[in-house]
Formats: structure tokens, C-alpha cells, sequence
């Protein structure tokens, strides 16, 4: 040792102060900490009782959470919304969060896959009772409302077959009745509608997909009208453990801020390209909700206005061997089943979101090999319809 007798032995182990000035960061900052340290056992107390806003564990909350739920709750007009590990994680956290044994709970029979499977199978096994009903129709979603009905589970738009719920309607039997109505907005999101404005009390949203955007973070997203209705969801999250990654969290953040730009090209190249498909030899319909053919035009209007999203499904004339040559002509477009991403992709539900469904069930929903759904993305215009023309040649 040499002659420094007031330097105290130092180990790398220890942890070195963060610099209070990076505070003022202009761009979010990513805080991978698990933990965060308190002053006092006063501190930490306050900051349990909430009169101090400080973190304490990242199950319990981490900041890249809370700067996403700020950004998503702006956007949405709601306050105090979670950020959790994924959109199932977000409708776990409500169900949860908001519903008990003996509760019943109604959805839409044309959710997302996996939220149709936790309504069949997964809350009857915790004593929660479930059914769907067609939302389209505003007597049958009413016919099933139990006096033990808790919760309504409804997409504005269905997926694929883009069917517009009665949203109006079932908001006015849910207060009627005195339901809570949570609206899953991960189709239409924020831009083509807002849940708040028409009656919902908890609005959902699977982060993944355009809101972020980049198919790069699995995140989901719940917000109640209600302070004590967001503590419950907030608390469900801590408790089963739905935390969102800070690194997720991040990079969704940093998505958002080119989201309305990215959103608005998209959905401008999904109405052309819908009323492009019209015109090609071998499609047969065309599904996009601000068409005038669509099957709940004057619903899509009066609930849309002229914001379709960024969704559009076809169906062609042909089965399997037509689906193959349409795939095959253009490689430029991914085939995948996801929504959502910054460029064009195709999916086709009856060998990916659909393929579990018996043939009456497909057949009831018009879905066939000949059936597509395409999340378009924000290239040029151009270069998607061109795409299409030369896909449709194809077969
Ligand atoms: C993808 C999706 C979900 C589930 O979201 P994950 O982030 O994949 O868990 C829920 N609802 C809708 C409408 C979706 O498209």
C-alpha cells in the first residue's frame, strides 16, 4: 500500500452514484434497476402509503412503465393506466383485477384468439362463469346479460373478418344494467377511436402491435375510469406478476413518438389498398369498415368517421392452391400472422389464428383458404398496390 491513509479501501462491487444531472436527460432514459434504494425506513414507508412518489421494486412499478402508461393515458384520455408484459397480460390483469369467483363475464365471439381461449376455459376453472355473444347485434348481447354479469369484454373491430361491434348499444346496456365494459382498442386504437368518449370504463391494449409498432416489444396496456379500479389492476399486476421489461417499455416509448405519423400513412394505404383489391381480377370481396359495401357501414361511420385502420381482409376466388401462388408471387410481403408492423404483412387465418376452428365454425364466420388479412404498413403507396396487382396476376 502506498502512503494514502485517508482513501478507504475501495472494491468495484460497491455501486457508484448516478449522476443527479442525468436527470435532465431531453431523450427517456432506460432504468434496468430491479431495485431502488431508500433513505430511511420513513421514506420507505411514505412511499408505501403513496405519499411519496418513488419506487421501491420493478414488479410493483419501474419509471420506463410509468413514462409509457403517461404517453398511452394522454392518447387514450384516461389517467393512472398500467404498463404490463403483454396485451394478455393487460385483459389478465383486468379480469383479475375486477372480477371474483361467482362473476360473470361476457365477451364479443369474435375476440382474439387467446382472449376467446381464457373466456373458454381459463376463468370457468377460477369460478368466474363466461359466454360470448354476437356484438354485432345488440338483442343478442343482451339476451345473454346474467344478473351476475361483472364485466363486458368487446373489440370495436373484429379480427379478421372486421366486423364493427354495436358499441353505442352495448355501452347503454352495460349501464343499464350496471356492467363494467371494457373496451380491448388494440385494432382501432386511440387514433380511429377512443373507448373513454363512448362509455367504456376500462379501455385495453396489446402495446405489441402498431402502437408499437416495430414488432420488437411484447407489452400490454389497461386503464380504468376509476382511481380504485386502476389500484386493483395495478395491484393484480404486482401480484401475478405481469411487469412489463423496462427495455420494452423503452423502446415502445420511443416508437410513439412517430406513432400518429406512422399510423395515419398506414391507414391511408389500407383505404387504397381495399379499393384497389376491389378492381383486381380474382378477389372476390373485400373487407374494410369505411367502404360503402361493408356490412356495418353506417356502424363504421358514425363510430370511425373515416378512420379505418390500418386493417384490411379479402377473400379470393380459389382455395389452398391459390392461397399458396398468391403467397409465393410476392416475398416481399412477410407471411406472418402479426398486426401491426412498420412494413405490409399477410396472414392467413385458416392455417394461423384460425386453424383450431371447426369447418362450421370458419364457415359461419366466411373464413376459407381463399380468405386473407393484410396489416399494412407504411411503405409508398405504390409499392403496396403493385405489390397486389402482381399477386393477384399470380394466380
Ligand atoms: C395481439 C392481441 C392481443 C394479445 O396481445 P399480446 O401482446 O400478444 O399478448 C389482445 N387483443 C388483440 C385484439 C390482439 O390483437
Amino acid at each position: 500500500m502506498t502512503n494514502r491513509p485517508n482513501t478507504p479501501p475501495h472494491t468495484p462491487v460497491r455501486r457508484t452514484p448516478w449522476p443527479e444531472a442525468a436527470g435532465r436527460a431531453l431523450a427517456t432514459p432506460m432504468q434496468p434497476s430491479v431495485v431502488y434504494t431508500s433513505g430511511s425506513p420513513d421514506e420507505l414507508d411514505a412511499h408505501y402509503e403513496g405519499s411519496e412518489q418513488t419506487y421501491a421494486y420493478a414488479r410493483e412499478g419501474h419509471p420506463n412503465a410509468d413514462v409509457l402508461a403517461a404517453k398511452l393515458d394522454a392518447m387514450e384520455g384516461g389517467q393512472g393506466g398500467i404498463v404490463v408484459g403483454s396485451g394478455m397480460a393487460a385483459i389478465t390483469a383486468v379480469v383479475l383485477g375486477l372480477c371474483q369467483a361467482g362473476d360473470h363475464v361476457l365477451g364479443g365471439n369474435q375476440l382474439y384468439g387467446k382472449s376467446l381461449k381464457m373466456l373458454g376455459t381459463d376463468l370457468p376453472r377460477l369460478g368466474i362463469a363466461t359466454s360470448t355473444a354476437d356484438f354485432t347485434d345488440v338483442a343478442a348481447v343482451e339476451a345473454a346479460i346474467r344478473p351476475e354479469t361483472k364485466l363486458i369484454l368487446l373489440e370495436v373491430v373484429s379480427n379478421p373478418t372486421i366486423r364493427v361491434a354495436d358499441v353505442t348499444g352495448i355501452a347503454a346496456l352495460a349501464k343499464k344494467h350496471g356492467i363494467l365494459l371494457a373496451v380491448d382498442n388494440t385494432f382501432t386504437t386511440p387514433r380511429s377511436f377512443r373507448p373513454f368518449d363512448h362509455g367504456a370504463d376500462v379501455v385495453i391494449h396489446s402495446v405489441t402491435k402498431i402502437l408499437a409498432g416495430h414488432s420488437d416489444a411484447t407489452l400490454g396496456y389497461a386503464c380504468a375510469l376509476l382511481p380504485e379500479h386502476n389500484a386493483a389492476l395495478a395491484m393484480a399486476s404486482s401480484t401475478w406478476g405481469l411487469t412489463a421489461s423496462p427495455f420494452d417499455c423503452w423502446i415502445a416509448e420511443r416508437g410513439l413518438y412517430s406513432f400518429d405519423l406512422r399510423y395515419d400513412q398506414a391507414e391511408r394505404n389500407a383505404a387504397a389498398l381495399a379499393d384497389h383489391l376491389v378492381g383486381l381480377k380474382g378477389v372476390k370481396r373485400v373487407l374494410y369498415p369505411t367502404r360503402a359495401d361493408h356490412p356495418d357501414a353506417p356502424r363504421g361511420a358514425e363510430l370511425l368517421g373515416a378512420r379505418g385502420s390500418h386493417m384490411v381482409s379479402f377473400e379470393i376466388e380459389g382455395g389452398r392452391a391459390e392461397a399458396n401462388r398468391l403467397v409465393r408471387a410476392v416475398p416481399e410481403l412477410p407471411f406472418a400472422p402479426t398486426l401491426g408492423d412498420v412494413a405490409t404483412t399477410i396472414s392467413h387465418p385458416c392455417t394461423s389464428s384460425h386453424r383450431l376452428l371447426s369447418a362450421e365454425a370458419l364457415a359461419e364466420l366466411g373464413i376459407n383458404e381463399g380468405f386473407f388479412r393484410i396489416s399494412v404498413g407504411i411503405e409508398e403507396t405504390d409499392m403496396i398496390l403493385g405489390s397486389f396487382t402482381r399477386a393477384l396476376e399470380a394466380i
